[in-house]
């Protein structure tokens, strides 16, 4: 029988979470190296560049890969002949672990937990509680699965209760343009099959953490139904030309990976969770040993890709912008970024619309300003700001109009916007721009000084200004109320179908 100590477990938990922060699996990075190496479209090419080399600076600098450091989540297997030395619980040493790496002072990772969720919504300051599934299994060693969530991912999390004759295909291949680019990919997507309709979703999330392996399964060829399955998703979710950040593009999806259980005979219970660029997670057993040893990657094996600012980028000054300017820009263009920037996401704007409702004055002067949704990291060292990288801009869909009619002329973010709000960016002749998800630490190198100008108690969601350098970012929607999101993969999807361009699911 193995004793595993409560120390070990928690220090064990706490390194994890340190090392997923900063190190992408090699799996994925190996991954995203082959697409990006094939991928045809400039703007994916583009953005697939920068999370590649965000992910490089990230394990040299041991700084988090993305801004958002995630949900935690850990499933844990517990050998019926092992035992815990230890006077608190399991889900009680899980949240300690989480604690002590979020809070760790050199690598301050990102609180993003809020309690009382339907309700006031209180950050809990360390990102506790984690979500903790626990399964006893033969043997006598604790194995343990550490995932760190990123939310603009999980929201695009699906659940149906399928007829059993349904077409699981058509499914997918119906949810996912709906999913938008959110999810920032190109990542993964998890499928649960069966079971309950609790039982898929975990299933779904679980498949997530197995080693990407399209690549050699297209090679040796599907040998159950469920490789046959993964293979056709695969290859059909690409063929939508969704494209890395939904910019259009070859490759929307690295990988799809499956699970499945025993289910009812009414029943065809089918999740599916994708994961983002900032895919994290690592696996370790515990032994009796001591802590668990985790082995950093070789970063030499990286694919050599160093971002750069493109040499044709229209550079921007954010302090004499005009919307006669803005209003040349092209949907697609991309733009360098200098001067004062302001920050607000979603408390910011709440905030700031019942401010508005109230009749009372606003703390900020938005006139003439561009606004960043973004949450940062905490900075450490010498840095303004720690990675800042854009969060998912239909969360702020609703408030346009009201920002908008404060005189902002311009929004960046990540991913598409609704229809309503695209509707009051053209009607406003504003401008709506995004940065690429997944390229925090990048983007935050453009970042020269941070200060916060309202809403202190907001924390990470307070309104800070930044002053920036050479930030990149891509037109989205122009002041004519075009959409990259719209055309881009429109156009992919068109060229993949006539064959005019080499789709990457035909390469193995
Ligand atoms: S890569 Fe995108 S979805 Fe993933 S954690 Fe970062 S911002 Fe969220």
């Amino acid at each position: 029988m193995s004793i595993i100590k409560q120390a070990d477990f928690i220090q064990s938990v706490a390194d994890a979470l340190q090392y997923i922060s900063y190190y992408h699996p090699e799996d994925y990075i190996q991954a995203l190296g082959e697409a990006y190496r094939l991928e045809e479209s400039p703007a994916a090419k583009d953005a697939m560049a920068q999370i590649l080399t965000n992910s490089r600076m990230c394990a040299e600098g041991k700084r988090p890969i993305c801004q958002d450091t995630g949900i935690v989540v850990v499933f844990v297997k517990v050998g019926m002949n092992a035992r815990f030395e230890s006077n608190l619980t399991l889900e009680e040493m899980v949240n300690e672990g989480v604690r002590r790496a979020y809070l760790l002072p050199e690598n301050k990772l990102r609180a993003s937990i809020v309690d009382d969720p339907a309700g006031v919504r209180k950050n809990t300051k360390d990102n506790t509680p984690a979500v903790t599934h626990v399964q006893m299994v033969q043997g006598d060693t604790i194995e343990v699965t550490v995932a760190a969530k990123g939310g603009g991912s999980e929201n695009k999390s699906m659940l149906a209760m399928l007829n059993p004759n349904d077409s699981i295909v058509d499914w997918v291949l119906e949810v996912v343009p709906t999913m938008g680019a959110g999810w920032c990919p190109p990542g993964m997507l998890g499928i649960g099959i069966g079971g309950s309709a609790e039982k898929a979703m975990i299933l779904a999330k679980e498949s997530l953490m197995q080693p990407i392996d399209m690549h050699e399964l297209k090679a040796r060829g599907a040998q159950n139904k469920l490789e046959e399955l993964r293979i056709e998703i695969y290859e059909k979710v690409n063929n939508l030309g969704i494209g890395a950040q939904g910019l259009g593009g070859l490759t929307t999806v690295l990988d799809v990976k499956i699970l499945d259980y025993p289910t009812h005979s009414a029943s065809l219970p089918v999740a599916i969770i994708p994961n983002c660029a900032a895919t994290r997670h690592v696996h370790f057993v515990l032994d009796g040993s001591g802590v668990a040893e985790l082995t950093p990657p070789d970063i030499t094996r990286y694919p050599d890709v160093h971002w750069s600012p493109s040499p044709h980028a229209r550079r921007v000054n954010l302090d004499t912008i005009t919307k006669a300017e803005t209003a040349s820009w092209q949907v697609g263009e991309t733009l360098l970024l200098s001067g004062k920037l302001l920050t607000g996401r979603d408390a910011a704007h709440k905030r700031i619309a019942r401010m508005l409702e109230k009749g009372e004055k606003l703390p900020v002067d938005f006139s003439n300003r561009f606004i960043y949704y973004v949450g940062p990291v905490d900075a450490v060292r010498d840095e303004a700001v720690g990675p800042a990288g854009p969060t998912t801009a239909t969360r702020m869909d609703s408030y346009s109009q009201v920002m908008l009619d404060t005189g902002l002329i311009g929004m960046i973010g990540k991913a598409e916007r609704g229809d309503a709000a695209i509707t009051e960016i053209a009607k406003h002749q504003a401008v709506y721009l995004t940065a690429i998800g997944g390229a925090a630490y990048l983007v935050s190198k453009a970042i020269k000084k941070s200060h916060v100008v309202a809403f202190e108690d907001l924390g990470m969601e307070a309104i800070y200004e930044f002053e920036v350098v050479d930030m990149p970012v891509t037109v989205a929607v122009s002041a004519q109320g075009d959409s990259v999101h719209t055309s881009g993969p429109e156009e992919w999807r068109k060229k993949i179908e006539q064959h005019k361009v080499i789709n990457v699911v035909n390469v193995s």
